[in-house]
């Protein structure tokens, strides 16, 4: 572990950034989440993040699949309640998080619903293409940055990152603190800029770093899984540090599964089940 100004995460700091399941819950008060993605050939994405969402805990989670060819219904998780983007844009609760990105593609219908998402008054989590389409239109940095003080999680890999800076991926990686650091000043949301040691700085500056997590996470999906995990934490506690949960706990499943099984065989949309019993296991 490196000398770097931020905290290390770690068990005692992430429990109690978890929520508690109640007795007594109703699937109304453990948050919603929406999540608005997939176009044709990416829709596995918003898929898995939807799904990450559900195994999380979300109360209810909803999928507006940008493909319009996309089948109605998830045969393998039906609790899924697919609907078109649009419809999800307009109906907004007050415990909804909404995430958009995950195989979103770049097309103007993309930017579009992208904009909308941004004018919601609901904690809001983007990855994947709603950075690329951010990186790449200034309007909707704008709504960005007039977001305050409604929590926004950015999840940028290096290269989203270096997209969003305008440099290239050496650039971030050669100083990747500074690097998160800049983004949370420039957009005035949290970041978490991911990738072995991921980092997490928020609004105010205050930077955490990750120790849990190895290789058996670098494969598709493994970050739309983090997506919809963090959205199904926002969603449930309103509290923009539980992503520190979601990041931590989502390298502790890798660990947790690579000591019982080994270096094969983990996949995206069976990570959530290791994150959950990562989750059990806290002290
Ligand atoms: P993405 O590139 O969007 O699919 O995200 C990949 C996810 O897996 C991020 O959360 C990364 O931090 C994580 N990840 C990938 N490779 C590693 C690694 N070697 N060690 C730790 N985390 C990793
Ligand atoms: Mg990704």
């Amino acid at each position: 572990q490196v000398a770097i100004d931020a905290t290390w995460l770690g068990a005692d700091l992430i429990r109690p950034l978890l929520p508690d399941l109640s007795q007594s819950a109703h699937k109304g008060q453990r948050g919603d989440v929406a999540v608005i993605g997939g176009a044709a050939g990416m829709t596995g994405a918003a898929l898995l993040a939807a799904r990450a969402a559900a195994q999380l805990g979300a109360g209810r989670v909803f999928v507006g699949l940008l493909d319009d060819q996309a089948p109605a219904v998830d045969l393998l998780a039906p609790e899924l309640m697919l609907r078109s983007p649009a419809a999800l844009l307009d109906a907004q609760g007050g415990r909804t998080c909404l995430l958009v990105g995950p195989g979103a593609g770049c097309d103007d219908a993309a930017r579009t619903y992208l904009a909308q998402a941004l004018a919601q008054p609901v904690p809001l989590v983007l990855d994947a293409d709603a950075l690329n389409l951010l990186a790449a239109t200034d309007s909707l940095q704008t709504l960005l940055r007039q977001r305050k003080p409604i929590t926004t999680l950015l999840t940028p890999h290096p290269l989203e990152a270096a997209r969003l800076m305008g440099v290239s991926v050496q650039a971030i990686e050669s100083d990747r603190l500074t690097a998160a650091r800049t983004l949370a000043q420039r957009f005035a949301c949290w970041i978490v800029l991911k990738g072995h040691g991921t980092l997490i700085v928020s609004p105010q500056q205050t930077a955490w770093i990750n120790a849990t997590g190895n290789g058996l996470l670098a494969t598709a999906g493994s970050g739309d899984v983090l997506a919809g995990s963090a959205a199904a934490l926002l969603a449930a506690t309103g509290k923009a540090s539980s992503v520190l949960a979601a990041v931590w706990l989502h390298g502790q499943a890798a660990i947790h599964y690579a000591r019982k099984h080994g270096p094969g065989g983990l996949t995206a949309a069976t990570l959530p089940l290791w994150m959950a019993a990562s989750w059990a296991d806290l002290p």
